[in-house]
């Protein structure tokens, strides 16, 4: 399915950000197609109960979730590509967008391709992902209500996980590769004065044992005495840091030197103009699924307006709210 038409928009990235852009554009007529990458979904897909996304009382399964963002677009004619975008030219416009020999054209394009948490690699850890191994405290703590959880790292994510955790669950323990932490000093003293803290440095996790698909226990080596023992478990956590998805966009758009996208402020506009930024690849520090959405909005808001503003014409309802408020403002 390559086209040689120029389109409005292209959304690279299906994830909550990813998919609320392409519901909102699709909505404003703007046709998007959404490139969603082969393991389309994003961290959802890794994470089991979601029970802080609002609108969801009863709480959802991250992919069941996932599923839903993706066929509210649809119904609104968004366009899907479920394969990843090898290569991207923002040199000039229209923009050019490569998935392998295929090439898509678009006026604006939407960069949601995500974050993703760093993993173990462990092929336990893989096989018990959402069963007890969890990248995300804030969004699975709740389950671990009395019962001893693990977590592993020794930076400033290990640490306010280890501390969130606390209040659910009946023992954390960290596990630290060395005996010096990454985490800064006030996050490693609020960690330390916490009671229901233990610290197991030196060590390294070899394996996640489970049973009846749940984590039963995490098998952990000594590095400096080699020893080998289990610590008995319900869940473990792996803190050892994020990474954006930008390795595509680094050398065309500004960023940080962690490689998060820069945009202006209040807004999702990156350095270049018709190129905007949403979701977790733009955020280190609240990387929820629910702002994520919230910044996917904003991204097809900002692109709508843009396209509208370079076409001459009045833009559409979608936007009008805004300039409404703005006419409003003005006059006072
Ligand atoms: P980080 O600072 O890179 O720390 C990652 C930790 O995981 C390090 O202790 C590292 O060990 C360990 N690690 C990495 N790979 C590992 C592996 N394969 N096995 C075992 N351990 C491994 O990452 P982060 O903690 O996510 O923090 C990222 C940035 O966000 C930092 O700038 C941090 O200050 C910031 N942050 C701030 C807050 C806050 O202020 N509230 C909260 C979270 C994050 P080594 O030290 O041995 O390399």
């Amino acid at each position: 399915m390559s086209d040689t038409d120029v389109r409005d928009l292209i959304i690279i990235g299906g994830g909550p950000a990813g998919y609320t852009a392409a519901l909102y554009a699709a909505r404003a007529n703007l046709n998007p197609l959404v490139i969603e990458g082969v393991t389309f979904g994003g961290q959802l897909m890794i994470t089991s109960d979601v029970e802080n996304y609002p609108g969801y009382p009863g709480g959802v399964l991250g992919p069941q979730m996932m599923q839903d963002f993706r066929a509210q677009a649809e119904r609104f004619g968004a366009e899907y590509l479920t394969d990843d975008v090898t290569e991207v030219d923002f040199s000039e416009r229209p923009f050019r967008v490569k998935v392998g020999d295929d090439e898509y054209l678009a006026r604006a394009v939407i960069v949601a391709t995500g974050a993703s948490a760093r993993q173990l690699g462990l092929e336990s850890e893989r096989a018990l992902q959402g069963k007890g191994v969890s990248y995300c405290a804030v969004c699975d703590a709740a389950f671990f209500r009395e019962k001893n959880v693990v977590v592993v790292g020794g930076g400033d994510s290990a640490m306010e996980e280890a501390i969130f955790l606390t209040k659910f669950a009946e023992k954390v323990t960290i596990v630290h590769r060395r005996e010096e932490f990454r985490a800064s000093p006030i996050m490693l003293d609020r960690a330390r004065a916490n009671s229901k803290i233990e610290w197991i440095t030196y060590a390294v996790v070899d394996e996640v044992l489970g049973e009846e698909g749940k984590v039963t226990a995490v098998k952990i080596h000594d590095v400096s005495t080699d020893e080998t023992r289990e610590i008995p478990a319900d869940g473990l956590f792996v803190a050892i840091g994020h990474d954006p998805n930008t390795s595509l966009f680094l050398e065309q758009l500004d960023h940080d030197k962690a490689g998060y996208l820069a945009v202006e402020p209040g807004s999702t506009a990156t350095n270049i103009k018709g190129v905007f930024a949403a979701g977790d690849v733009v955020d280190h520090t609240y990387r929820q699924a629910v702002t994520a959405a919230g910044t996917g909005a904003m991204a097809a808001l900002d692109a709508e307006r843009l396209l509208a503003e370079e076409e001459g014409h009045e833009a559409t309802a979608l936007a009008a709210p805004r300039l409404e408020a703005e006419k409003e403002t003005a006059e006072v």
